[in-house]
């Protein structure tokens, strides 16, 4: 839900809230979504993380699901990925995947495999270097004659020209030096095979 205070900047050039405050932007200059916080309210969903939630637990490595600690050992933090189709997977997959779901604790690690159907059967990563890369989000336009035209979701890279037109919903990092582990009880770590064609990622 973007809101009606979603406007175009007084200069043109971008896009900005009509009543916009200092934590609307991030370090980046990039807009956020603005949500309304009902702590306690609704169902944990797994497909959709809050975006205020979403954002500090990538930032501080928090677990998504209890939001206590992720999990880290010598070989990174521990993130539960959706097993690769066909098509998607690569030599040496995860890394260098752009990634938006914050890291887990091994408990709900657990959990999740038994219990979440978003999760089915995922396949467990540690990762070393999870690098802050962008945003996942869409893009808003200025429409002749005023007003804004969404575009498609998309994933922007910090440093991407067309920012300023962009409103971010997901913090999105880099998975690199990246290790497949298995925890117990759980499907072991998938083979890449070779071959196959790059995942496609947006432009830099
Ligand atoms: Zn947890």
């Amino acid at each position: 839900m973007v809101g009606a205070r979603l406007t175009v900047r007084a200069d043109g050039r971008g896009l900005a809230y009509a009543d916009e405050v200092a934590g609307d932007r991030d370090r980046h200059g990039v807009l956020w979504a603005r949500v309304t916080e009902a702590p306690g309210q609704g169902r944990p969903d797994f497909r959709e993380m809050h975006t205020v939630r979403q954002r500090t637990a990538m930032l501080r490595r928090l677990c998504q699901v209890c939001g206590g600690p992720a999990s880290r050992n010598a070989q990174g933090w521990l993130f539960a990925l959706r097993r690769p189709g066909v098509e998607e997977r690569t030599p040496g997959w995860p890394e260098g995947l752009l990634c938006s779901k914050p890291p887990v604790c091994e408990p709900c690690a657990r959990l999740a495999t038994r219990h979440c159907p978003h999760l089915d059967a995922p396949a467990f990563v540690r990762v070393r270097k999870p690098r802050v890369w962008g945003a996942f989000g869409g893009f808003f336009l200025p429409r002749p004659g005023g007003g804004l035209v969404a575009g498609e979701d998309d994933h922007l890279p910090y440093g991407h020209p067309q920012a300023r037109w962009f409103l971010a919903s997901q913090l999105v990092v880099e998975l690199t030096r990246c290790t497949a582990v298995a925890l117990a009880g759980t499907a072991p770590p998938p083979r890449a095979p070779g071959g196959a064609p790059d995942r496609p990622r947006a432009p830099r």
